[in-house]
């Protein structure tokens, strides 16, 4: 295998060209746009720049988050601060220094659209606006709204979340999640330099129902939205019964990234897996010892084992976490609460937010915590009730 064409110049193109370039394969890139401002919050964990040290060692802008805000009409509002901050990228600066990285590691770099890809003897022909391009392997990362419907997970109806959402002008400085009775998503408020991204994402509400929930609750934080910049995208959100026959790769190809279907179910967070899957894919074709004809059976399975189970509990997670009535309220009701009076039970939602407690053994933690957590909420309703005692 000589050369790869890497279709699409996201977090997940970026890094599969960069690690192919530089593992000595000929590789070009084509994206319809290269970098820019793609709708998204930017957010990028503490699991992603421990492993990619140069997403925080860099000249970039970006913003560092050490609060997030959590409020459920059900249960008020609880602060949880980020031991391992968040660090908050506009989508266009980073998509370039993604880019501009895996153009130094010798990645060619083209501004081209796909129209299509198609199968020539043993390797493969992509069309685009402007020719043809030949190439012995394809990596697909199109994103969310990949065009080749052949290649990449075929998302059903269920397997999407639909986000929209403005850019606002705001001194905040911390991040605010609100969540909403019998709604499966959030709200969010992701400040950034320059401006924030106020948004919502979720599934089985139509658009514009979505809007004006969001438009109500930014009303009710007086952020203005009639002359901010609106947007609206989509995330992969696969449904449990989805993971087992997601089509993530096949006989000369594989996708990476949205394209895959390779996001966070629970909260949306995709850039993370994207640049992993990325690697993981530039990785597998660079393995010698895998004979090319079942590279792509290899890389499904280091995806399985490492990406996608974890995503899978996590899609059985997110409707029980947003739907399901617990205690005699709501999850994240109850969640709220429990962080408040509860370190045990904080330090558990720091976890999540750095991206190191995994859903697969979440109860198992949970559960682990539970005496703790219950001696320490008795401990602060006492304390409470003393303190109300005394100041009557
Ligand atoms: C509103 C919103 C908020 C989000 N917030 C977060 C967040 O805070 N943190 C987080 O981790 N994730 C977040 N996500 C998810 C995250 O944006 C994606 O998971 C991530 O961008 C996936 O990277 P990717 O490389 O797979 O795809 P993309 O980033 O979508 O990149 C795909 C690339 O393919 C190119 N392309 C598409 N079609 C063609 C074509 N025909 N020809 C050539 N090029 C083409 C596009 O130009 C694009 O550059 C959010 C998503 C949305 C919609």
């Amino acid at each position: 295998m000589k050369t790869v064409a890497v279709l699409g110049g996201g977090p997940a193109g970026a890094m599969a060209a960069a690690k192919l370039a530089s593992g000595g394969i000929e590789t070009v890139l084509l994206d319809e746009k290269l970098a820019w401002e793609k709708p998204c919050g930017g957010g990028v964990t503490w699991k992603a720049y421990d492993r990619y040290p140069f997403l925080l060692d860099n000249s970039v802008p970006k913003r560092l988050v050490t609060h997030t805000g959590l409020d459920d009409p059900r249960a008020g509002r609880a602060m949880v601060r980020l031991t391992r901050p968040l660090v908050i990228y506009s989508r266009k600066e980073l998509n370039a220094l993604l880019l501009d990285r895996a153009a130094r590691m010798g990645a060619r770099l083209l501004k081209e659209r796909v129209q299509g890809l198609q199968r020539v003897g043993g390797g493969w022909t992509v069309r685009t606006r402007s020719g043809s391009i030949d190439a012995d392997y394809v990596v697909v990362a199109m994103g969310a709204r990949n065009p080749l419907k052949e290649f990449g997970s075929a998302f059903t109806p269920g397997d999407t979340m639909t986000a929209l959402g403005y850019h606002v002008d705001t001194p905040q400085s911390h991040i605010d999640l609100q969540f909403f009775p019998r709604f499966e998503g959030y709200s969010w408020i992701f400040p950034r330099c320059g401006r924030a991204s106020v948004g919502i994402g979720g599934k089985g509400e139509s658009a514009q129902s979505m809007r004006q929930r969001l438009e109500r609750w930014m009303e009710l934080r007086g952020l203005p939205y009639a002359n901010a910049q609106f947007y609206a995208h989509m995330i992969p959100a696969l449904e449990t019964g989805s993971w087992a026959n997601n089509r993530v790769s096949g006989k000369g190809w594989m996708a990476a990234g949205d394209t895959a279907g390779l996001v966070d179910p629970v909260t949306g967070e995709g850039i993370y897996y994207a640049m992993r899957s990325g690697e993981m894919a530039a990785d597998t074709l660079l393995d010698g010892s895998i004979p090319l004809a079942s590279k792509h059976v290899a890389y499904r399975e280091i995806l399985r084992r490492e990406i996608m189970d974890e995503l899978e509990a996590g899609s059985r997670l997110a409707p029980k976490l947003y739907l399901r009535p617990f205690l005699f309220s709501g999850m994240t009701a109850r969640m709220i609460q429990f962080i408040r009076h509860s370190p045990a039970v904080s330090e558990v939602m720091q976890n999540l937010f750095a991206g190191t407690q995994s859903y697969c053994d979440l109860k198992a933690c949970l559960v682990a915590r539970a005496r703790r957590a219950a001696l320490e909420i008795m401990q602060s309703v006492v304390l409470r009730r003393r303190l109300v005692e005394e100041v009557e």
